[in-house]
């Protein structure tokens, strides 16, 4: 399991240029949360990793989300490098895209659009690779990788027209066949989390989006604007069969006073695998945690 330092230091590097970018745009850096009685829903990842202490359960983080909602109402520009459990089912070990912990660069905005952060995360993506093109270029030929130039914006697709062109498996077939990094916009309500907010104007379509790699390297971001009123935030709840009382936190929080805000979380390994062309997520991260994968260290 010997890493070579390349890998350490394109992260090392992607990293620092994240973190210049964000504070330039006037971003300030949370600590992450790590333990709490609430985090992302994530129905696809049933299994939570708890921890019972001081007489109640503290969750992993699966997601800062609900932490970065309640950050906002402080700083209006917030990102952390948030460390993520997530037990993914040992199947998804052989995607090459799933580690059971990871981190990904999660960030919000007050008051912002879904088209403002999608346009920060360009402008960011672009930075980062800019930075590594400009400082490893020749160790990345070495190993045989060249990173193109890409111009924005990137383009976009809707969710449902993404699917009626390439199938039900139109992520890998999209992320396969693009030369640039590739927005999905509009994902349907029962796609993805409460939390993510309705479009006003068509109901059953969320103001929310996916980033994807070209090279089939697959998903690189997701993200959208957020449901910040207290009825709203209930009813999505109820709709996908959750109990409200277990987001009793969060529901008083937005009683008090919720912005509205904006924001999207890019997971760090996912992006150096991308960066070096690597087959598999878990060859990032010198102590990988790859689902159904026994570690010693
Ligand atoms: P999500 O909001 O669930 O899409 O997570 C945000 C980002 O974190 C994703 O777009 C990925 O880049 C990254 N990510 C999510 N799950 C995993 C995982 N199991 N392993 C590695 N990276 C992940
Ligand atoms: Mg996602």
């Amino acid at each position: 399991m010997l890493r070579s330092s390349l890998v350490l230091e394109v992260t090392s590097a992607v990293l620092g240029a994240a973190r210049e970018f964000l504070e330039k745009e006037g971003f300030v850096e949370l600590l992450p949360v790590i333990l709490a009685p609430v985090t992302d829903p994530l129905r696809t990842t049933p299994d939570r990793a708890i921890v019972s202490a001081y007489g109640q359960d503290w969750y992993l983080t699966r997601s800062m989300i609900f932490h970065k909602q309640a950050a906002v109402r402080i700083c209006p520009k917030i990102f952390s490098f948030s460390p993520n459990i997530r037990l993914e089912p040992a199947e998804r070990g052989k995607t090459g895209r799933h580690l059971f912990e990871f981190v990904q660069l999660d960030l919000e905005v007050r008051e912002a659009t879904r088209d403002e952060v999608m346009d920060l995360g360009e402008r960011l993506l672009l930075y980062v690779l800019s930075e590594i093109r400009r400082d490893f270029s020749r160790k990345l030929a070495e190993v045989g990788r060249e990173l193109p130039e890409y111009s924005r914006p990137f383009p976009r697709i809707a969710w449902h027209e993404a699917r009626k062109e390439f199938g039900p498996d139109f992520e890998e077939a999209l992320s396969r066949q693009s030369k640039s990094p590739v927005w999905i916009v509009d994902f349907p309500i029962e796609e993805r989390e409460f939390y993510d907010r309705e479009d006003p104007e068509r109901p059953g379509i969320l103001r929310d989006m996916d980033l994807l790699y070209p090279e089939g390297f697959g998903e690189a971001l997701s993200g959208g604007e957020r449901e910040y009123l207290p009825e709203r935030i209930r009813l999505r709840i109820l709709r996908q069969g959750l109990d409200p009382a277990a987001y009793a936190g969060l529901i008083a929080l937005a009683k008090e006073g919720l912005p509205p805000s904006a924001g999207f979380g890019i997971g760090v390994e996912r992006l150096v695998r991308f960066i070096l062309g690597l087959s598999h997520v878990g060859e990032v991260r010198l102590f990988p945690r790859i689902p159904g994968v026994p570690a010693v260290l």
